[in-house]
């Protein structure tokens, strides 16, 4: 849907003209399972994106409307409560979190609409969340620095949603800039854009179309073995508050004669925050090679020491191990399915995409969804002929 036809679409329901706002979903190049660690992750905006339609309404009602799921939602500014219908709840969330912040909303009409894909890990969630922060936040003439607008999002996910999620996605919705990636460090919230200059090549995203259940039970299991091998640490290092204070010697000295099991699973973060670090420096010098390779090395680790992958994401790795065309490639997200994130090289890239989706039909008798994505810019307000003004942040 152009941003035209969304004004049109939401004059027919409300009657009234809107204001345009889009923010994006995201994509993780390399940082997994160390963002609750305390560690880095270096996630980029992508050109796919909620795109919310908005105006402010005389009473204190809210009445949404979803594209996609072709229904309507009532609600009031003074009795923000969770409702049953899932689409809802993300942006309620956010409403909820304004005025928890005392920051003053006034009712209003949102329509809303979505090209990111579903639950495919690239956070359309936090493109909701983050889309109403923004919106709300320009209706209301409030002025909310970035990163609290991050934060309500991120709290209304919590809340509302209850994904107890870090505050990347969130992040990288409201920050995310065209043609670069962030290197965010999650404890402390400082960024750093890093050049994601790509040539000949581009990120292709290919969709297992699985998501096991053991997922959830899983990751908190992950998270109690990190917390545990942190109080081991703690124990004779005692300013240690993460993984990411942790160094492998540490890890060999005070957690594997313990148990075997916890340090390859805190062996594989402290390993996996390095990798950021190495893939920073890899970017700034453009040497795609090496942050392919170091692609790899996250989905080995992830696959046999973390033991957060499954039988659809390895097999998709491993087609395309060893393609000359084929720069890195590894799953991306929490595991257990969701896609993985190839660098190919420009030309192959129909070629690859049809031999892998044959290949993944064969063997598991499912179809496999690919999508070719660009870095894309944050948060925005956008006009009907394109964008006008896109969020200035302090430190760029
Ligand atoms: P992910 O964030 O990985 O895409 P989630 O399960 O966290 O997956 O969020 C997906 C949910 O977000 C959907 O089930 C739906 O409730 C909501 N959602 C995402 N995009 C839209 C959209 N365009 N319109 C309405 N709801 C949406
Ligand atoms: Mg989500």
């Amino acid at each position: 849907m152009e941003p035209l036809q969304l004004k049109q679409a939401f004059k027919e329901i409300f009657d009234t003209e809107p204001m345009l706002v889009k923010s994006p979903g995201r994509i993780n190049i390399i940082g997994e399972h160390t963002d609750y660690n305390g560690g880095l992750v270096m996630p980029a905006a992508i050109n796919k994106a909620v795109y919310v339609a908005i105006s402010k309404r005389e009473d204190s009602k809210i009445h949404l409307f979803s594209e996609s799921y072709q229904e309507k939602y009532i609600g009031n500014i003074n009795d923000v409560k969770k409702s049953d219908k899932a689409w809802a709840n993300y942006i309620l969330g956010v409403v909820d979190g304004f005025l928890k912040r005392n920051l003053s909303v006034a009712g209003f009409n949102l329509y809303i609409y979505g090209d990111v894909p579903l639950g495919a890990g690239l956070s359309s969630s936090a493109a909701i969340e983050c889309a109403t922060a923004f919106a709300l936040a320009q209706l209301n003439e409030l002025s909310v620095a970035s990163m609290d607008l991050a934060l309500i999002a991120q709290k209304a996910e919590h809340e509302f949603a209850g994904v107890n999620c870090g505050i990347m996605d969130q992040f990288a919705s409201v920050f995310g800039k065209e043609n670069y990636a962030m290197m965010l460090d999650c404890r402390s919230l400082a960024h750093e854009y890093i050049p994601l200059k790509l040539d000949g090549y581009k990120l292709v995203l290919l969709n297992t179309n699985v998501k096991h259940s053991l997922s959830d039970s899983a990751y908190n299991d992950r998270r109690a073995q990190c917390e545990q091998g942190v109080a081991w640490v703690k124990a004779y290092h005692p300013a240690v508050e993460f993984l990411r204070d942790v160094s492998e010697e540490m890890l060999l000295t005070h957690v594997q004669p313990k148990n075997n099991e916890t340090y390859t699973k805190c062996s594989f973060v402290v390993a996996e925050i390095e990798r950021v670090k190495k893939a920073a420096k890899a970017l700034k010098e453009g040497d795609l090679k090496a942050l392919g390779h170091l692609m790899f090395e996250t989905h080995e680790g992830l696959s046999k020491a973390y033991e957060v992958s499954c039988k659809e994401l390895d097999f998709l790795v491993d087609q395309v191990k060893g393609l000359d065309d084929v720069l890195g490639a590894r799953m991306m997200g929490g595991g257990f399915g969701g896609c993985t994130i190839n660098i190919v090289k420009d030309e192959a890239i129909e070629g690859l995409i049809e031999t892998v989706s044959k290949a993944y039909q064969e063997q598991f008798g499912l179809s496999l969804s690919a999508y070719v994505v660009q870095t894309g810019n944050g948060s925005q307000t956008i006009e009907p002929t394109g964008i006008v003004s896109t969020l200035q942040h302090s430190n760029f």
